[in-house]
């Protein structure tokens, strides 16, 4: 077991409402918007990352400053902080299809041990803890729009189950750690959202169109593109979690947060070529397991 221990000297904050924040997986796409925007707004924040499939080039402009502590980790491992933290965000998971099938074993403990890590430290902390769920917790969904009270289609042994069945058994965890400990837990089950810092690379639909129409390349569409998505400007999402982690103690979701505004592939690759000199696109096969349909119901949330 590794043990990381940190003894950082903070400088006393000017913002008296100022809370000290970790945010695991603060180098990710999601991660690394909500440390910007954390630290916009006065707060101290402890980025951790294991930088496996995250760039610290998303947290460059964040490094020289006061406020801002960058810790290279694997929540897998276990983390010991001695000085109080208010909250943590767990955004620390590869959450695009094709980088978390590169080490399934690997997806699914950071799931479970890397939760169960992140969880005692919250429990010793005594701080709140907001776990970043997923759509895919709904799988393949036979209700929709899917409502958190619907409990899901999945296949617990295709190629995408580390993924699902991971996010499932953390918020399993995450309730168990709140019944038996009383610890304060928000769930959010993100739908696909988009914007700076995404990895150009890591194979998800919106970088994929976008850099294949920048480079004069034919869109790859998989399947016949009637698959829908609903698309989440990253922006929003972050004030979504905020008011999430701002909710009082008790209220632990989980709740969906994306656009409830549905699109199908082949209308969203339409959408980019009409803005590209894109030549257009052609068709490959759809992957094992990809849901057919997808948007949130948002009526919890906007309760
Ligand atoms: N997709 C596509 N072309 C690509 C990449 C993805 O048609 O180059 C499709 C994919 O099959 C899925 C949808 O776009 O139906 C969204 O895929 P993504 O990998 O972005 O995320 P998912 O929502 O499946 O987790």
């Amino acid at each position: 077991m590794l043990k990381i221990l940190f003894s950082l000297l903070f400088i006393t904050s000017i913002n008296l409402n100022a809370k000290t924040i970790l945010v695991t997986g603060g180098c990710g796409f999601i991660g690394s918007n909500l440390c910007h925007n954390l630290i916009k707004e006065g707060d101290e924040v402890i980025c951790v990352d294991s930088l496996v499939c995250s760039s610290i080039q998303n947290i460059a402009p964040l490094i020289n400053n006061p406020n801002f502590y960058f810790i290279q980790a694997d929540i897998c491992d276990e983390l010991t902080l001695d000085f109080e933290i208010d909250e943590i965000y767990n955004l620390a998971c590869p959450a695009s299809p094709v980088t978390y099938q590169v080490d399934p074993i690997q997806t699914l403990r950071t799931s479970f041990v890397g939760v169960e890590n992140l969880l005692k430290l919250a429990k010793k902390h005594n701080a709140k803890f907001l776990q970043s769920s997923t759509s895919e917790i709904y799988g393949d969904p036979l209700v929709h729009p899917q409502t958190e009270i619907y409990w899901g289609n999945v296949n617990p042994i295709g190629p995408r189950a580390c993924y699902d069945e991971g996010k499932r058994v953390a918020e399993t965890l995450i309730f168990a750690y709140h019944k038996q400990y009383d610890l304060d837990v928000k769930v959010v089950r993100i739908f696909n959202t988009y914007g700076p810092n995404m990895n150009p690379k890591d194979g998800r639909v919106v970088p994929n169109f976008i850099t294949q129409a920048l480079s004069g390349n034919r869109l790859t569409i998989y399947g016949d593109g009637s698959q829908t998505r609903s698309f989440c400007y990253v922006d929003d999402l972050i004030q979504g979690l905020k008011l999430m982690m701002a909710s009082k103690k008790g209220y632990t979701g989980p709740v969906n947060l994306g656009n409830p505004k549905e699109i199908t592939i082949s209308e969203f690759a339409h959408a980019v070529c009409s803005l590209t000199s894109s030549p257009g696109y052609i068709k490959k096969p759809l992957p094992q397991d990809d849901p057919t349909r997808r948007k949130p119901d948002m009526s919890l949330f906007r309760k």
